[in-house]
């Protein structure tokens, strides 16, 4: 076959599919905007709710298998597409890590180690979910948070109910707030055989929510829990028998690896893999959900730092192009709004006294 369906337009379909038309395939497009990041480098578009089931079968018709660049495309509706194509990875995947509380309880069984959670549906059970997770605390909405959308703070003195309602008074999940180290992601491939292959970590800072910065190598206190982190990441993989790629996020922390989420999907934490790897984690999502064989992982650089383009932020462009270190990645996005992600750079040091700023 050689039309590979993505569900969802932003950006990780994007570079899908430019990773895709590079080994001669085409993509199709599911989303519900006419234009998207991905359709406009895709060879079809189709755009449609994600619960249309009409729509959904008429796409499963149009391609030889399905994935996902956003992992909150509604379950049910996909037996439509289950049984008429290839659905990589399996709906399951994106079950357990829609739901904050089920990828923690998941993870949990495995082994993981988390911070204290505790769940509310309702007001009155706020507080005896903040027992469990102590205080300071952070309130996540149990589904469709990213980018620290749907989450608040508790700090000693507040209101945890009132901040509870300005997590969106939804179902939430109330954690511990995690004294970090630093933070790592762990992303991983694996093929329809079993076989997995991790990326370097890379080690990521966040402001305000929103990933700013992922640098390779990452530092040693990152380095040193990698090995129990990546032995919980593959365990998840193989429990879901999950095909493409997968990221898990960790705090490195003084007791070890704490996990904080899973993306069933390429991440943002691995766009350095494009230049900095010899295989990139788009490619290798591409291999693994046609069943080819993976590519190799390894660094293909002495250092990466992958810096996320936000807002307004993108408009100093053109400067970024006057470093040769630089790799400029815009997503075509129109409208810089504060927040949304317009593009990342990511700077390539080929020796370790390589070309510097
Ligand atoms: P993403 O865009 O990565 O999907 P998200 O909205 O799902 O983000 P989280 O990853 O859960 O949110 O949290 C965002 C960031 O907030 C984390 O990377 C971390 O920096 C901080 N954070 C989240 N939970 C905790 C915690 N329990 N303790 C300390 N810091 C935390
Ligand atoms: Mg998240
Ligand atoms: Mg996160």
């Amino acid at each position: 076959g050689s039309t590979i369906g993505i569900m969802g337009g932003g950006q990780l379909g994007r570079m899908l599919s430019l990773a895709a038309a590079q080994l001669g395939y085409r993509c199709h497009v599911l989303a519900p905007e006419a234009t998207s990041p991905a359709g406009e480098v895709s060879a079809e578009t189709t755009c449609a709710d994600y619960s249309d089931s009409a729509a959904l079968a008429a796409f499963a018709k149009a391609c030889d298998v399905v994935t996902y660049e956003w992992e909150n495309v509604p379950v049910a509706p996909l037996d439509c597409i289950a049984g008429i194509v290839p659905l990589r990875p399996s709906p399951r995947a994106l079950e357990v890590a829609q739901s904050r509380i089920d990828e923690k309880r998941f993870v949990t069984e495995l082994g993981g180690r988390t911070a204290p959670f505790g769940f509310a549906e309702t007001e009155a059970e706020v507080a005896a979910a903040m027992a469990v997770a102590g205080c300071p605390a952070i309130i996540k909405s149990n589904r469709m948070g990213y980018d620290g959308k749907g989450q608040a703070r508790v700090m000693p003195g507040d209101d945890p109910v009132a901040r509870w309602h300005e997590a969106g008074g939804v179902p939430a999940i109330i954690e511990g707030f995690v004294t970090f180290e630093a933070e790592f992601s762990v992303i991983l491939a694996r093929s329809p055989q079993g076989e997995i292959r991790f990326w370097d970590s890379a080690e990521n800072v966040h402001v305000g929510g929103i990933l700013d910065v992922s640098t390779v190598p990452a530092s040693a206190a990152i380095e040193t829990q990698v090995p129990a982190a990546r032995a919980l990441a593959a365990k998840v993989a193989e429990k879901l028998d999950y095909v493409g790629v997968l990221t898990l996020e960790f705090f490195a922390t003084a007791e070890g690896p704490v996990f904080n989420e899973m993306a069933p999907r390429v991440h943002n934490s691995g766009h350095w893999t494009i230049e900095g790897a010899f295989t990139s984690q788009f490619e290798n999502h591409i291999r693994a959900i046609c069943g080819l064989p993976l590519g190799e992982t390894a660094l293909a650089c002495h250092a990466a730092e992958m810096r996320n383009l936000i807002g307004e932020a993108a408009h100093g462009w053109p400067e970024l192009l006057g470093n040769p270190a630089n790799h400029l990645h815009l997503y075509g996005k129109h409208r810089a709004l504060p927040g949304r992600k317009m593009g990342h750079v990511t700077r390539i040091t080929l020796e370790p006294q390589g070309v510097q700023s």
